[in-house]
């Protein structure tokens, strides 16, 4: 029943476009072949590493052990009534292809969210955000397979651990859960928007001109803001943001904004939330270029692969860009992506 593919290069299936090889590949098309793959796994006790997109990933050259791509496709409507609606979208559909189809149906609420790369079964891993919208915002639940007991459970939004690009599955137990499907919980009410990022309502407002703000419009802006800004993976190696916003108390943000004034921080729940891409943009990096990799011109938070890249250098670039954040502000830059193995 499992037949694997060897000595599989993943340049095509990861973002940065580094030369990978897995020893062994398969793709997983059914709960049953996902079951008879974990546990074959377990008996030959081979690492196994899930791929969705390949959008934060930082692999090596060598890959041991088995790759699985999550291919498990389709969605269903699980509730519709005038308040919620709840969608159940399989772990192997591409996240912006399900942005646009939910739009398409008249069901609001991951407009936020567009173009952001990978799978739908990615997402909850660290809490997908961007523009005041959060995973957890929109899921009511997920099935996923526990590679410990070979069930499958279902896991309430309340049990997933969300944090800030966080959750249960990334740092608590981070190899115990295979995600097969999210719920969303959406709406069909086109009022219910999420304009609290001064840029996307300004270029909501432009694109509505004299219209009311409606669901299509926050889409719109939000594509437009990110192709501005962002590389296109197809053109330029990247994972999007490299390192996560530091959280630090009220306390240092004072004291931080007195010495730099120019500072961007926004208060959140447990002090101040700073810009990372703020403060490695003062130190210089924006734009910086060496062997093989560099720092994206229009973002300084976003590393990038010269076309020669490799993991080695991004390593060492970024552990620069660490040392000399915490030297002019004392504050230590935590990596976001994962590096595998
Ligand atoms: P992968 O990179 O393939 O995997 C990531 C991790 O999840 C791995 O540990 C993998 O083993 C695990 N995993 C994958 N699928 C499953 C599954 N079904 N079950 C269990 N584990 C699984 N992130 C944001 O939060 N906000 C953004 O705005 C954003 N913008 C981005 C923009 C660009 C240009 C890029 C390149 C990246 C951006 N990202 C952003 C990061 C990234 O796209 C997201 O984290 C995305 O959810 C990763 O999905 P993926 O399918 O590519 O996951
Ligand atoms: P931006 O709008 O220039 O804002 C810079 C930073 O300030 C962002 O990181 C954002 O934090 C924060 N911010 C801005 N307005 C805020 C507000 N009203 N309340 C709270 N925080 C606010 O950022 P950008 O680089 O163009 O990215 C836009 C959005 O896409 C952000 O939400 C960002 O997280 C997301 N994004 C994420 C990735 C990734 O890989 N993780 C990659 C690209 C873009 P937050 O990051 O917490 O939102």
């Amino acid at each position: 029943m499992l037949s694997f593919d060897e000595n599989v290069n993943l340049a095509a299936l990861n973002t940065f476009g580094f030369g990978a090889i897995a020893e062994k590949f398969i793709q997983i098309e059914s709960h049953e072949m996902l079951v008879a793959l974990v546990d074959y796994c377990q008996h030959h006790q081979l690492p196994l590493l899930v791929l969705g997109g390949g959008s934060n990933l930082i692999l090596a050259e060598k890959i041991p052990g088995i790759v699985a791509l999550m291919a498990l496709r389709g969605q269903e409507l699980t509730q519709d009534n005038e308040h919620e609606v709840h969608l159940k979208v399989a772990a192997g559909e591409n996240w912006h292809e399900t942005v646009v189809s939910t739009l398409n149906q008249g069901l609001y609420g991951l407009e936020n969210l567009a173009l952001i790369p990978g799978t739908v079964g990615a997402a909850p891993m660290q809490n997908i955000g961007a523009y005041g919208v959060e995973l957890k915002d929109r899921m009511f639940s997920l099935e996923a397979l526990d590679r410990e007991t070979l069930q499958f459970v279902t896991l309430k939004t309340s049990d997933c651990q969300f944090g800030y690009r966080d959750s249960l599955f990334k740092s608590i137990c981070p190899e115990k859960y295979i995600i097969v499907s999210v719920t969303f919980a959406l709406t069909r009410a086109l009022d219910q928007l999420e304009l609290s990022y001064l840029a996307l309502k300004d270029t909501c407002e432009r694109i509505a001109g004299q219209e009311k703000i409606t669901p299509w419009h926050v889409f719109e802006a939000v594509c437009d803001l990110r192709r501005s800004k962002l590389p296109d993976p197809r053109r330029i190696g990247n994972v999007g943001s490299f390192f996560k916003n530091p959280k630090v108390s009220l306390n240092e943000y004072e004291h931080l904004k007195s010495e730099f004034p120019n500072l961007i921080g926004f208060p959140d729940a447990e002090g101040y939330k700073l810009a990372a891409g703020w403060l490695i943009e003062h130190c210089g990096w924006k734009g910086y270029q060496t062997e093989g990799v560099g720092v994206f011109e229009k973002q300084a938070l976003v590393l990038i692969n010269l076309g020669s890249g490799n993991r080695q250098q991004i390593a060492a670039l970024a552990e620069r860009i660490q040392d000399s954040v915490y030297q002019c502000f004392n504050v230590s830059l935590e990596v976001e992506p994962r590096f595998y193995p």
